[in-house]
């Protein structure tokens, strides 16, 4: 298999800084094993930025190395925020989402999760997300205490039940057969709280490339407020 990559990162419209971190921050292309991520850092002053940015320093390390598990990756991305908050009193309560792929030469995709950034796979028949999101809200649809409609307006819907940072965590890990055409999407919820599913899919299956797609869904959050940053890695599989 070969994998192409295009990634793209923006503050939005609201906000001055950008909490967001990605890796790698470029677009490019490997035949695997090759690693991608996007962390949302969140934080007092800039405590959100250093969090993303620590978890993807250190779940990039070594980056090359395929012995290294997705999920060890994010275990060490955890630690290494946790360890500066215990260094660094004053970015005490940091934590960072992260959501992480390994792709590999025989098209499996392994990948490592933790909070609401996402990821999502586009095939041939159709998109689908991937991940869970650690909210209190989608627990609240789980169980049937709210229904989707009501999660998507309700006051609370960005609360995570899970973020790195702040102690031992749970952390999703699975894996996917891809197919030569499949395209995958790594995102912040910059991207998913402004846009719906059914857009984020028609910009997916445009026929556009990485780079342009990536840059189409953050156009389409900031034209729908860009309240928040939004980071974006667009991936195809390619023979
Ligand atoms: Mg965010």
């Amino acid at each position: 298999m070969k994998y192409v990559w295009g990634t793209g990162t923006d503050a939005g419209r609201v906000r001055d800084h950008n909490e967001d971190s990605l890796f790698p921050t470029t677009s490019g292309n490997s035949e695997g094993p090759v690693i991608l991520m996007v962390a949302d850092g969140m934080g007092g002053a800039v405590a959100g930025e250093v969090a993303s940015k620590l978890a993807v320093e250190a779940a990039s390390i070594d980056a090359d190395d395929s012995d290294i598990e997705p999920i060890a990756r994010v275990a060490s991305a955890n630690e290494a925020v946790i360890e500066a908050t215990i260094t660094d009193p004053t970015l005490a309560g940091m934590g960072t989402t992260m959501t992480l792929v390994r792709l590999n030469p025989d098209g499996t995709a392994d990948f490592a999760h933790v909070g609401d950034s996402r990821a999502y796979i586009l095939t041939e028949g159709g998109m689908r997300v991937l991940t869970t999101d650690h909210t209190l809200i989608h627990e609240l649809v789980e169980l049937g205490k709210i229904t989707p409609k009501e999660a998507e307006n309700h006051p609370h819907r960005h609360m995570l039940t899970r973020v790195l940072g702040i102690g031992p965590i749970a952390i999703d890990a699975f894996s996917v057969e891809l197919l030569v055409g499949d395209r995958i999407l790594l995102t912040s919820d910059g991207l998913t709280t402004m846009v719906a599913d059914f857009i984020i899919e028609q910009i997916l299956d445009a026929g556009e490339g990485v780079e342009p797609t990536s840059w189409a869904l953050i156009e389409q959050a900031n034209a729908a407020g860009g309240v928040d940053n939004t980071t974006v890695v667009v991936i195809d599989v390619l023979a």
